[in-house]
């Protein structure tokens, strides 16, 4: 039996491959305009073959059967319908899924369906073309009607269940909340908000603080009441419906609810370092560099190995120590 507050015993099978650092929107709460951000360097990332080989050869012989693609905006990595078909076809997996901001979805959404992609989180903080060109940053001029075209031919090519990601912040669209929990009621879409963290912009975050899940699902139901629901995913959201709605609300509660003990994820970012928390960088592997110099595909599976197995103390640490940590990179460059 396993004693009070000792570290879980997750299954650790869970693995977010960063695919790119680079976005085409800026978003505030990301990497906004006129951060100094170090992109990795194009040669850095870890290619397709690289990436193909470390699933093959180090995350599936250790386990890992569930992959999500992110980045950075995965849909600008050349290539990425080719990616996506060759990971569906590794026999073992058994989920694949990608995070997007949508821009490109319009085009894609078909293809990368076809390829055998299994589900679409696609972000969406705003209703408001002129709130969302705000958020999103002076580059993204008028693209919120791309990325809501983008999302109706995710949802007609057949994703399902569509998720939505909204980061609510204070002040700029939290008076969205309602509209955008609207659009579960006549569509089996899953709207999931998402608490700010200080990452990516922590002088926006001690500017405009933060709203907790708690405020949020109150005002929802408020409105409309709420009741407990389901949805198929990985996540660590709490799933609710509106009575009545097709569709499921979730919160992600990673500021004011630390799930560190239920985490069972690692991190590949684009450039090759292996992580096994977002905020955390004990135990970070440098696989492209160790893949490129020559260390065996054995060696780093026992590397890989020998982490996994940490990765319930390093989340047992994390809860204990308030889940603060490492924030030397954001979202975008970790792959969030
Ligand atoms: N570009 C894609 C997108 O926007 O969906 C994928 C990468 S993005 C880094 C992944 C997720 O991280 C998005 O849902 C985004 O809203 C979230 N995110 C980025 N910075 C955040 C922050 N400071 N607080 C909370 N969520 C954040
Ligand atoms: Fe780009 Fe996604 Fe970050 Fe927005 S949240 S800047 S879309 S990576």
């Amino acid at each position: 039996m396993t004693a009070p507050n000792a570290p879980s015993a997750n299954r650790i099978d869970y693995l977010r491959i960063s695919l790119i650092d680079r976005c085409n929107f800026q978003c505030v709460y990301c990497m906004p305009e006129g951060a100094d951000l170090q992109y990795a360097l194009r040669e850095h990332w870890l290619t397709h073959d690289e990436i193909l080989l470390l699933l093959r050869e180090v995350f599936i012989p250790l386990g890992f059967t569930r992959f999500r693609l992110t980045g950075g905006e995965p849909l600008l990595r050349p290539g990425i319908v080719e990616l996506v078909s060759a990971i569906a076809r590794l026999p073992q997996t058994e989920d694949l899924a990608l995070t997007t901001n949508g821009f490109r979805l319009k085009k894609l959404a078909q293809p990368l369906y076809d390829a055998g992609l299994s589900r679409i989180n696609i972000s969406l903080d705003s209703l408001n073309p002129d709130t969302f060109q705000k958020i999103i940053g002076k580059r993204g001029q008028s693209q919120w009607q791309d990325v809501w075209q983008g999302i109706q031919s995710a949802h007609r090519v057949g994703f399902s269940p569509l998720k939505l990601n909204v980061v609510v912040i204070p002040g700029i669209n939290d008076h969205e909340v309602p509209d955008l929990a609207a659009l579960t009621l006549d569509q089996e879409w899953h709207v999931r908000f998402i608490e700010f963290m200080p990452i990516g912009n922590s002088d926006l975050f001690d500017h405009k603080g933060w709203i907790d899940s708690e405020t949020i699902r109150t005002q929802i139901s408020e409105k409309w009441g709420l009741s407990k629901g389901q949805v198929k995913g990985n996540g660590p959201a709490d799933v609710f419906r509106i009575p009545g709605a097709k569709g499921t609300l979730g919160f992600i509660s990673q500021m004011s609810e630390c799930f560190c003990d239920r985490c069972n994820r690692m991190r590949l970012s684009a450039d090759g370092l292996l992580r096994p928390c977002l905020l955390n960088e004990t135990g970070q592997i440098d696989l492209r560099t160790s893949l490129r110099s020559g260390t065996s595909l054995t060696t780093l599976r026992d590397q890989v190995g020998v982490l996994v197995n940490q990765k319930p103390e390093i989340n047992f640490k994390m809860r204990e120590s308030g889940a603060t940590g490492a924030y030397s990179r954001t979202m975008s460059q970790i792959g969030g």
